[in-house]
This record gives C-alpha cells, sequence and structure tokens, in this order.
C-alpha cells in the first residue's frame, strides 16, 4: 500500500532561487516519505487570498520567506511561541480542523548552525544588520543565548524601533563608526537580493578576529562576505546550514520527524 501524498509549499516573492523544495525532497528521502513541495510566488499583500485556496487544496504545512513573514504572522490562529516572539512566521501548518498554525524557526536554525561551526555566539558581542522577517525571527534566540545586549543596525530606524522586545538591544543607525570591532557580525539584510550590493557598513565593525555570517547564500561568495574578505576577516560563513537547520524543525513540526542534516549540508555545496 503506498503512503498518502503529502503537500508543503514555499511562498515568497521572488521565489526562483528558492533551495527549500530540494531540501525538503532530500529530508523526505530519509523516511521514505511520499511528499510533494512546490515553490509559490506570492506577491506582498496576498497571503491571506493565497492561504485560503492552499487550505482548499489540502495543502499541509507552508514555508514564508522574504518578505512576507511579517504579513504571516497575524493570519494565524494559533501562533506558537517563536513566532509570537519575533512577530514573524516562516512555517505554516493546518490542522485536521482547518485551523492555520504559525511558528518561527530560524533563530533554532542559525543558532544550530552556528553550534555545528564552532562559532561562540553565547559569549560574542554581536552585531545584528537588518530588523526584517528574518532578523526578528533570530534575535530572541540570540538574546536567549547571550549573555551581552545585542547591537541591531538597520537602514531605516523606524522598522528597528518597531522589533519586539526592542527595548533589549542598542539600535543603532546602519552607517556608524565603532570604536571596537564586534565578535560576531551577522548580515540579516536583503540588499544582496533587492538591491544587488552589500549593506553599508562600516569597516571599524570588524577585525581580523571577528566572525561574518551571512543569512544569504548562493553558489558564489555572497556580496557581504565578499566586503568581509576585503576587510580581513578570516571566519566567514554563508546561511546555506542555517537554511537547512530551519527546514528541519519545520519539517520536524510538519512530519513528526527529525532530520539528519548536514550530510544535506555538504551535498547543496558541491559544485553542480
Ligand atoms: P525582509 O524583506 O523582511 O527585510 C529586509 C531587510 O533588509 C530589512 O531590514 C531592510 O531594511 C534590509 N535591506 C534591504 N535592502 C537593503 C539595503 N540595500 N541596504 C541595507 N539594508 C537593506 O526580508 P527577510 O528579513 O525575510 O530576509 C532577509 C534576508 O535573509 C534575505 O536575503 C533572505 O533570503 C535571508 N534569509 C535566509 C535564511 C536562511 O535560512 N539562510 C532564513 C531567512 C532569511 P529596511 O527596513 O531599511 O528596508
Amino acid at each position: 500500500m503506498s503512503l498518502p501524498l503529502r503537500q508543503c509549499c514555499v511562498i515568497g516573492w521572488p521565489i526562483a532561487h528558492s533551495r527549500s523544495p530540494l531540501i525538503h525532497r532530500l529530508f523526505a528521502e530519509q523516511f521514505g516519505m511520499a511528499l510533494r513541495y512546490e515553490k509559490r510566488a506570492v506577491q506582498p499583500g496576498t497571503v491571506l487570498a493565497t492561504l485560503a485556496h492552499l487550505r482548499q487544496l489540502g495543502v499541509l504545512g507552508i514555508n514564508v520567506t522574504v518578505p512576507l513573514k511579517e504579513e504571516a504572522y497575524p493570519l494565524a490562529d494559533h501562533p506558537h511561541a517563536r513566532a509570537q516572539a519575533a512577530g514573524a512566521a516562516n512555517t505554516l501548518w493546518f490542522d485536521e480542523s482547518g485551523q492555520l498554525h504559525a511558528d518561527n524557526t530560524d533563530g533554532v536554525g542559525l543558532v544550530r548552525d552556528l553550534s555545528f561551526l564552532a562559532v561562540n555566539f553565547q559569549q560574542a558581542r554581536i552585531l545584528v544588520l537588518g530588523a526584517g522577517g528574518a532578523a526578528r525571527g533570530i534575535l530572541p534566540e540570540l538574546a536567549r543565548h547571550n549573555r551581552h545586549p545585542i547591537t541591531v543596525a538597520n537602514r531605516n530606524p523606524a522598522r528597528a524601533a518597531a522589533l519586539p522586545q526592542a527595548n533589549e538591544f542598542e539600535l543603532i543607525p546602519l552607517e556608524r563608526e565603532f570604536a571596537q570591532p564586534f565578535d560576531l557580525v551577522i548580515n540579516a539584510t536583503s540588499a544582496s537580493l533587492t538591491a544587488h550590493t552589500a549593506p553599508a557598513l562600516s569597516a571599524s565593525a570588524v577585525g581580523p578576529l571577528t566572525c561574518c555570517y551571512d543569512l544569504s547564500y548562493g553558489q558564489d561568495e555572497t556580496l557581504f562576505l565578499a566586503w568581509a574578505r576585503a576587510q580581513g576577516v578570516a571566519a566567514r560563513h554563508d546561511g546555506l546550514g542555517m537554511l537547512v537547520e530551519q527546514a528541519a524543525e519545520a519539517f520536524r513540526l510538519w512530519h513528526g520527524k527529525q532530520p539528519e542534516t548536514r550530510a544535506i549540508v555538504a551535498y547543496l555545496r558541491q559544485p553542480r
């Protein structure tokens, strides 16, 4: 007897670059699960109508990516704790009665990847660039593990001020000089996606011992990591590992199974 087909998808704008369908297919193979996982281009402002349509189609789980996470969050009937802390959702699912649940797996995805990479984020002085949906997801989890107040720099200061728990962070303008470099600088902006540039950060934010982590990823070195290399930063990591880890947590929420991740990160890094 064949197993019932489970339908999931990722929504975003743009969406063509997403590697989530491949990652979830590789997870499903680990359990012999029949899974259909599609990409859907969804314009900002249309998430509510899209979710009604997906519910009718019998879709079980939905990942939400740039720039829809903040739009998706308030639409849930049941926002779970991590989505509440972020005010943004990257993982949605319908229960048997058609009620919509929302969670946020970005923070745990980042922290798990940093742990695998042996980056000491617990004691680090951290600068996060960006205050959008991704920053909202990672900030509560970083703050939970870190004993220093986290510094957040965003191009639009009003958006940073609107972060949940904004008073727990040091909010600064993006273009600022620093007296000493940070230990860990995390780029959570979409500058490379939307403006094909690295965020305009002063070189004084980093030093040779700084670790730079870019949530963006791709076959080529990201623009932020190229900038960090030009400043002499040795420890540089892109967001591919986080992508796989946050996907694994979404998979666990939807299907109740914890996939193995690191072989998949290695597979995705192979040149093709
Ligand atoms: P949003 O659209 O919600 O937010 C975008 C953020 O980027 C805002 O803070 C915005 O600032 C800032 N920004 C955009 N353009 C520029 C620019 N030219 N210079 C400086 N800042 C800029 O996107 P998300 O937060 O959802 O996603 C951000 C990035 O993180 C994306 O590239 C996404 O692919 C990546 N990501 C990766 C994940 C992973 O698993 N590796 C998971 C989640 C996201 P402002 O408020 O001033 O407009």
